[in-house]
């Protein structure tokens, strides 16, 4: 789906009022005729004492006009990194070592701070986990959704108090409740203000990191509805990071999957779920409860994921792959895109491949180099928000 470019005009939006979707032009150097968003080959490192994390390793992807994308993954595999790569909202430590993120066909990778804040919240916002530690907790919820309007869109306090109201109002909230502050408002409802902040200046992307995670089922399904029907509505394009693949199932076109930094399977949701080719995505969808199969008890991925300090060479899945082969170990799979438009990087499927889900070994497989089952007594994988 595309959108039509809009006049350019970069003067504009400092007195544009919300009016509906894409009040504003776009800005002055986007593309005619380019995608929304387009990454290519990033990679971000974060610097630590013992040395250089490569939490993403090359990632591409693309997503469209009004086109909701999930991204899944174990932990630290790299998907929220790459999310808050988008808009460089990365700790101290973190730095784009190279590639190019594309917006209306400009890259935001080499812009600097200052020039950044045209896009951030206007073009793409974020909805972070848990909303309590997200919002403010000493001040009034309507006043925290009110700011961005302000700050960014040069509101007046009273213009931006009254369009808070109505923000809230689109998401369910009424909006005299805007006047509580968080610790008031039930976890529902403080993610559906997190929501309204994300909505605030009319992003044509919102990235919703687990945006559901803390959450029990009932409100989870409300959310995840409320995230469609704003979709809908306003023709946003979501970005919806999570391990939980019954959310992405459910909400997503299309799906991204990473393993180490890197990507393993990206596709229609639909196929992918349908018929995974690599081992990883096998994996992650047979250790997941599926409501309509079987009783069966759940697979388990043997070891966990590498420590991205020192990747292991090759295909970094190959430690735990059932089907790993001499050269999965030596050379890195190349990126091959099948006949169905599904990409994946795995030496199963060379360049063309006729696309059958391999799901048995190969005769020349050597398996897995860890053991099947993580012993109790193993070390937890060194966890990367702990170590930055
Ligand atoms: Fe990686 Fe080889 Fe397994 Fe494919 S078969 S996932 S390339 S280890």
């Amino acid at each position: 789906m595309t959108t039509p470019l809009q006049p350019h005009d970069d003067q504009a939006p400092q007195a544009a009022k919300i009016l509906g979707r894409r009040q504003w032009p776009l800005p002055r150097h986007a593309v005619a005729g380019a995608p929304l968003l387009e990454v290519e080959d990033l990679k971000t490192h974060f610097e630590l004492p013992s040395g250089t994390v490569h939490a993403v390793d090359g990632v591409s992807f693309r997503l469209d006009y009004g086109e909701a994308l999930g991204i899944a993954g174990e932990s630290g595999c790299g998907k929220t990194t790459t999310a808050l790569s988008l808009i460089r909202l990365l700790p101290s430590n973190a730095r784009i070592v190279s590639g190019a993120i594309r917006l209306y066909g400009i890259d935001l990778a080499p812009k600097t701070e200052r020039q950044l804040q045209r896009y951030r919240w206007r073009e793409i916002s974020i909805v972070f986990q848990g909303a309590m530690n997200a919002l403010n907790p000493v001040q009034r919820v309507r006043d925290q959704i009110a700011e961005p309007l302000e700050v960014r869109l040069a509101m007046s306090a009273r213009e931006a108090r009254t369009r808070a109201g109505e923000l809230l109002e689109l998401v369910g909230i009424p909006k005299k409740r805007g006047a509580a502050y968080p610790h008031e408002l039930s976890g529902g409802m403080r993610q559906r203000a997190m929501i309204a902040m994300a909505l605030a200046c009319d992003p044509a992307i919102i990235i919703g990191d687990e945006p559901t995670t803390a959450l029990d089922v009932m409100v989870q399904a409300q959310i995840l509805a409320l995230l469609e029907r704003l979709r809908d509505e306003l023709n946003l394009s979501l970005i919806l990071i999570t391990h939980d693949l019954s959310v992405i199932a459910e909400t997503c076109d299309r799906v991204l999957i990473m393993y180490a930094g890197r990507v393993a399977e990206e596709g229609s949701v639909r196929e992918v779920f349908a018929r995974p080719r690599h081992p990883y995505t096998q994996k992650l969808l047979s250790a997941f409860p599926n409501i309509q199969a079987d009783r069966r008890t759940l697979d388990v991925i043997p070891g966990s994921p590498p420590d991205l300090r020192t990747p292991p060479p090759g295909c970094r899945f190959h430690p735990r792959c059932a089907f790993a082969m001499p050269v999965c170990s030596e050379v890195v799979p190349p990126e091959v895109t099948l006949a169905d438009g599904v990409r994946l990087a795995c030496h199963l499927y060379p360049a063309g491949t006729d696309g059958v889900p391999v799901t048995v070994p190969p005769a020349n497989a050597v398996g897995p180099t860890v053991p099947l089952v993580v012993s109790p007594s193993d070390p937890p994988p060194e966890r990367l928000e702990e170590a930055v």
